[in-house]
């Protein structure tokens, strides 16, 4: 019995061992035997739309929904990168789309399940950001762009962050302790299980005298990352490329 837990994939078609490591993982055994998979958000490094005709998100669609058809249920729950992503893809991914900050019972343990952006709360300019683009209003209105100008849209705001931060890779505050705490403490949880950060760990902690786990799921740029729960405790473990 076990169930499991990616995130911050960032697939893209300038990375295609990633993508082909993805599809490999997803037809394993450990998948295929799985008692659900859960994506935690960012699976891609930019989501334009849910009628992109882009090689990659068919590829993901096939590789999730087969999996979805041997009997193993795929939840998704946006980040950053793809909060775009909506029910046509996930219709057609097999996917059952969660809200950030969900929580689901496994193997008697409720575990809070987040992308992990919102704890971020000490980088006060993404969370302005974050406000702004999240509205009904926004996404619409870049929906309603022609697929190229998205497209063009999405080259330009990678090539931006590139020339900014010198690398593909973007600097991610680390989450706030309190802002974690108190999260917790609302959803009544001793488990939390988030991405976003790229900065993987099991983390040990007390929260109001009871012992209690932060679970941060590693990023997928040079190799995979995935994190297996079971009756019995967690697993976090790298996934070498090919
Ligand atoms: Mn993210």
């Amino acid at each position: 019995m076990h169930t499991l837990f990616i995130a911050d994939l960032h697939l893209d078609a300038s990375r295609p061992q990633i993508t082909q490591l993805f599809e490999d993982y997803l037809a394993s055994d450990e998948a295929r035997q799985a008692d659900a998979l859960y994506i935690l958000g960012d699976l891609v490094e930019a989501w334009i739309g849910d009628d992109d005709d882009a090689e990659l998100p068919q590829r993901i669609a096939h590789a999730t929904k087969e999996l979805r058809d041997a009997g193993v249920p795929v939840y998704f729950m946006v980040g950053n990168r793809d909060f775009l992503l909506g029910e046509d893809f996930a219709r057609r991914a097999g996917f059952t789309l969660l809200d950030d900050g969900t929580v689901h019972t496994l193997y008697d343990r409720p575990t809070l399940l987040m992308h992990g952006d919102v704890l971020c709360t000490d980088d006060v300019a993404y969370q302005a950001v974050r406000k702004q683009v999240r509205t009904p209003e926004w996404k619409a209105q870049i929906l309603a762009m022609p697929l190229e100008a998205r497209r063009a849209f999405a080259a330009k705001a990678r090539e931006d962050s590139r020339a900014h931060t010198g690398s593909t890779m973007e600097t991610i505050m680390d989450v706030n302790a309190g802002a974690m705490a108190e999260t917790m403490d609302k959803a009544s949880v001793t488990r939390l299980i988030h991405g976003h950060t790229h900065r993987p760990a099991v983390h040990r902690l007390e929260l109001g005298g009871q012992p209690a786990e932060r679970i941060v799921l590693g990023d997928w740029y040079e190799h995979g990352s995935v994190l297996k729960v079971t009756p019995d405790g967690v697993e976090l473990r790298g996934l070498a490329v090919g």
